[in-house]
């Protein structure tokens, strides 16, 4: 049976994929966004498509639609993006997650939301569990973003057990591929530019500090299978690939990728409570949804780079400078 499926955040890096994969497979897809940290040209491809439909709106303000499914992905994600109104990032994510609750309770629609590894904060427990509850400072310059985050966990929760809304969360660790917005400042984003351009590639603090990294089509498969999974799993799971490396490795994969000559340079100290290890334990994904990641680092920064390769840069707005 053709869904109605709202895809919030719809036009950014993880919303547009999903739009792709949501409107190959014929739902009737409404993607919202209010365009702060993505571009029409994302989801330009998919404009004559009878199946899909774009709304610029902000979900800090209610929305009124008819659908059966909700993917509440609206939320800008790098650390530049999300510190630079910090205070509308907060408001995304907890009035964000209220309007699409209530969407969600009064036409009895089917809600995920798109959570975080940062909900676990800068972890002393490795690789990190769903059970762990994580080491946020709350009054910190990620705060807005972790704190925000965990509270629209919070409320998916109690409107379940409050008002029996059929949720689900996962917990997303750092992804990659076409389509992140190349001025983001997230290092995958940062070191291609960088090696592309020839400039120095920079390492924040010693570069001895680690994240996994997930190609985006692993995680757009593991969200519309958590979607699919049987109303007695709400979640929160982590999706994520438990390969990890630090950030000085990636430094040096871009580097021998992309052939450049950019040096590899300690740019500038630790960024305030930047996380020293991040590693999802993926071990109830496996189990409860059948899902891991199949794409290798190396190859899907090679998919990254042909895409980086081919972009025009003038016709990217740098919404925010780099942090
Ligand atoms: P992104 O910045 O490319 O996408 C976010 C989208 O939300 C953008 O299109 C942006 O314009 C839109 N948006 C922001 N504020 C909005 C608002 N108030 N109203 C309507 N739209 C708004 O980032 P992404 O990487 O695609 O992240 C998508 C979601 O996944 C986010 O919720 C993010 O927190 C989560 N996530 C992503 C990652 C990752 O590594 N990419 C990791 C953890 C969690
Ligand atoms: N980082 C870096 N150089 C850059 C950008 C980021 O060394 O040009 C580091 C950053 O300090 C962090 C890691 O790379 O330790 C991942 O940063 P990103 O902003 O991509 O995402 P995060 O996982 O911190 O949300």
């Amino acid at each position: 049976m053709i869904k109605r499926v709202l895809v919030t955040g719809g036009a950014g890096f993880l919303g547009s994929h999903l739009c792709d994969r949501l409107v190959a497979a014929g739902q009737d897809v409404i993607c919202v966004d209010n365009f702060f940290t993505s571009q029409i040209s994302n989801v330009e491809h998919l404009r004559d498509r009878r199946n899909f439909e774009l709304i610029r709106h902000d979900v800090t303000h209610p929305l009124f639609l008819e659908v059966d499914e909700i993917y509440n992905l609206a939320c800008p994600a790098a650390p530049g993006h999300y510190q630079y109104n910090p205070i509308k990032t907060i408001k995304t994510s907890v009035m964000g997650a209220i309007h699409m609750l209530g969407l969600a309770k009064r036409v009895r629609a089917k809600i995920l939301h798109a959570s975080t590894s940062e909900v676990y904060g800068d972890p002393d427990v490795h690789p990190q569990p769903e059970e762990y509850r994580g080491n946020v400072n709350p009054i910190g310059p990620r705060a807005c973003y972790d704190e925000g985050k965990r509270a629209a966990e919070t409320l998916m929760f109690d409107y379940r057990r409050q008002n029996g809304v059929n949720i689900r969360v996962v917990r997303i660790f750092n992804t990659y591929g076409p389509r992140m917005h190349p001025y983001d400042g997230r290092v995958v984003s940062n070191f291609i530019r960088q090696a592309l351009a020839g400039e120095e590639i920079t390492l924040y603090g010693s570069g001895e500090q680690t994240r996994s990294f997930c190609y985006v089509d692993d995680l757009i498969d593991g969200i519309l299978k958590m979607m699919d999974a049987p109303d007695d799993f709400p979640g929160p799971v982590n999706l994520g690939n438990p390969e990890e490396f630090t950030i000085r490795q990636l430094a040096e994969m871009v580097k021998e990728l992309t052939g450049s000559s950019s040096s590899i340079a300690m740019a500038r100290s630790h960024p305030a409570d930047d996380p020293m290890c991040r590693r999802p334990d993926i071990n109830l994904a496996r189990r409860r949804l059948d899902w891991e990641p199949k794409v290798p680092l190396r190859d899907g920064l090679e998919r990254t780079l042909r895409w980086f390769k081919d972009i025009d840069l003038s016709r990217f707005r740098a919404p925010t400078p780099n942090y």
